[in-house]
């Protein structure tokens, strides 16, 4: 059986990378951490506890950042600030879908910390939608 791929790069495209093997899960995250990095709703990360990540190119422009006595970090290109696959010490992988360019072949298992949700993120489904930016 072949081994699922999946291959992403930052904006700037200095960091490069591949994934191989499968994703266990894909969690929508409304924590007020992930709405402030990634400048939206929501996070949104896949993680597996049995892919592997190859840094194709670009490690040295990969940064992390730990918040202060937490577990929360976010690792992303020095060079454009998009955000970039984390090996959590070989433990679990989490990956960032937006940083992946193939497609995901599963779909979010959940949205989390709904609790934190921004007042404006409700019914976001019911908004209308345009293919481009409306004039
Ligand atoms: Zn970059
Ligand atoms: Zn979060």
């Amino acid at each position: 059986m072949n081994k699922s791929k999946f291959e992403g790069s930052c904006l700037c495209g200095s960091v490069k990378f591949e994934i191989v093997g499968e994703f266990e899960s894909f969690f929508l995250c409304h924590c007020s951490r992930c709405r402030q990095i990634s400048g939206s709703a929501h996070g949104a990360n896949l993680f597996s506890k049995v892919a592997k990540l190859t840094i194709l190119q670009g490690k040295e422009n990969i940064k992390d950042f730990y918040v202060k006595e937490s577990r929360f970090s976010t690792t992303f290109c020095s060079e454009c600030g998009s955000k970039i696959p984390k090996d959590h010490g070989g433990k679990i992988l989490q990956v960032p879908a937006g940083a992946i360019q193939t497609d995901i072949n599963i779909k979010p298992n959940a949205h989390i910390f709904c609790g934190s949700k921004a007042n404006w993120d409700e019914n976001l489904e019911n908004i209308p939608g345009f293919d481009q930016f409306p004039h």
